[in-house]
């Protein structure tokens, strides 16, 4: 049995060489089976996930936030869908012109501008950095600018608020439904272009995967890390520019919106967008850190990355604050006190867990972590090529607590901001509830993944670390 599975892996590594290239693969990176649980998911996110976006931001456009209204209104049959898609504003030109310049001008800010945050910041890391060994053994340099071009782009923001009064602060509030359209041309055209590009002409053939069954590999992506020219990646592109560094304008339009219909704006408002804010900033402060985590080194780039990051990020991430445009819900002070110490702690938890396992592999474990040397597991893996390569496994510190406790400070974030819209409407409560399964699965996924790449070595940090999220508990 194991010798078929031997042959059938290598007639496999043989099947895949696509584009010409031969290109082996190996274990541990994306998989190249499709089980049916994953195809069934693939295709049910495929068709439904841009009308879930859809459903959530209509609802707050024709249903005040309402979950439950639209299904009850078509269910007794008091309205048709027709009834809600001609209610539904349409693409704009003047949407379209927004979002293009808003697209165009990101690229020039990742592209054009180099880092130059790093040389006026202490501690920040940025410019020129590297990116983690890819499964064919490929080390990707990347210009870390992300800062630069979120601090341009907000004080771009705040001098025409203050100032120069170009165009409203409401004024992604105002257009949020033509700009969807927008976002959803690009985020398919672009996933839609990534499928071609890792057919016809990848940026590296070897760490291209094709099952050979098209949805997933639309959904998952075929090239690795595609790029065009030196330095436009695609991957840190549409996960760290456009989405990310609008979330904080979208978070502010909304503020702006509820400042224009009602005079002010409420606790709950400018909570959300502290901690989402600091959320978002600590993304961009560490930007040289996220070139290890898993959107960056383990997934390819697909439909999942660039429709998601274009659309599902922005529309979805920001929702409490769209719910609080149609809901400002001032909190009594100890209310606001306890979201704002929830949202704190779990931002320390996830920043300092993030940053040990940072801090450990950067110093190859000559550091300290809570004042003592780390405690590791040494492990080893294999590059495509054969070549063998050894790294360590962190059991001290957060990481001796859970093998994800960073996904742990994480959700308590992402509680802390629901938290913050009261409990009337279930609708800012979608992202717990989005994020719990997002981050769960992912565990799940990454495991399943370092158990291929480490094999015996995964084994014994899990005994090590039992718990994944919640000591004691998961
Ligand atoms: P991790 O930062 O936990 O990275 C997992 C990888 O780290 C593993 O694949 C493995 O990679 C390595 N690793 C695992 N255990 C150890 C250990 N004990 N010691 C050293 N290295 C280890 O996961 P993510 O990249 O998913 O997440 C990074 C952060 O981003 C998290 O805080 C998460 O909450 C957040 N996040 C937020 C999302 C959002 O939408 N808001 C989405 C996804 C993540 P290797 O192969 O190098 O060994």
């Amino acid at each position: 049995m194991a010798a078929r599975r031997e042959k059938k892996s290598e007639e496999r590594s043989h099947k895949n060489t696509q584009n010409g290239a031969q290109a082996p693969q190996v274990q541990w990176g994306r998989a190249w089976e499709v089980d049916w649980f994953s195809l069934a998911s693939i295709l049910f996110l495929l068709m439904f996930a841009p009308l879930i976006v859809y459903y959530f931001v209509m609802s707050c456009d024709q249903y005040q936030c309402s979950l439950t209204a639209p299904l009850t209104d078509l269910l007794t049959g008091k309205k048709h869908l027709s009834d809600i898609w001609s209610k539904t504003p349409t693409l704009t030109y003047r949407a379209a012109g927004i979002y293009a310049v808003w697209v165009a001008f990101q690229v020039i800010l990742y592209v054009f501008v180099p880092d130059f945050c790093h040389k006026l910041l202490p501690g920040y890391v940025g410019g020129v950095q590297e990116g983690a060994v890819t499964p064919a053994g490929v080390v990707n340099k990347y210009e870390i600018n992300g800062l630069q071009a979120w601090i341009i782009t907000h004080l771009l923001w705040f001098a025409n608020a203050y100032y120069f009064h170009f165009f409203s602060p409401t004024i992604i509030f105002d257009n949020w439904i033509p700009l969807l359209w927008c976002a959803n041309i690009l985020g398919y055209m672009v996933s839609t272009f990534a499928m071609i590009k890792g057919y016809f002409f990848p940026t590296n053939a070897k760490d291209c995967k094709f099952t050979g069954n098209f949805f997933y590999d639309y959904m998952m992506g075929i090239e690795f890390n595609p790029r065009i020219g030196k330095w436009f990646d695609f991957k840190l592109f549409f996960n760290g520019r456009p989405g990310i560094v609008a979330w904080t304008l979208i978070n502010l339009s909304y503020a702006a919106k509820q400042q224009e219909l009602y005079g002010q704006v409420t606790n709950s408002m400018i909570l959300v967008n502290i901690l989402q804010g600091i959320y978002v900033l600590d993304f961009f402060w560490n930007e040289t850190w996220y070139l290890k985590t898993i959107d960056i080194c383990h997934d390819h780039f697909g439909w999942y990355l660039g429709w998601g990051d274009c659309v599902w990020l922005p529309y979805l991430y920001t929702l409490q604050g769209l719910y609080l445009v149609y809901h400002p819900v001032q909190l009594c002070t100890a209310h606001a006190i306890g979201i704002l110490l929830l949202g704190l702690v779990g931002y320390y938890i996830f920043r300092a867990t993030n940053h040990q396992k940072d801090l450990f592999r950067r110093t190859n474990g000559n550091c300290r972590i809570w004042g003592r040397k780390p405690e590791y597991i040494e492990c080893s893996y294999m590059s495509v090529g054969g070549t063998k390569y050894h790294s360590k496994l962190l059991t001290s510190g957060f990481w001796g607590w859970a093998r994800h406790f960073n996904y742990t400070g994480d959700l308590m974030g992402s509680l802390a901001y629901c938290l913050a819209c009261g409990f009337e409407h279930l609708l800012p409560y979608f992202y717990i509830v989005y994020m719990t399964i997002l981050l769960t699965h992912r565990c799940i996924r990454d495991e399943h993944r370092c158990l291929s790449k480490y094999g015996k070595d995964w084994t014994r940090y899990t005994a090590a670390v039992p718990y994944r999220l919640i000591p004691g508990l998961f």
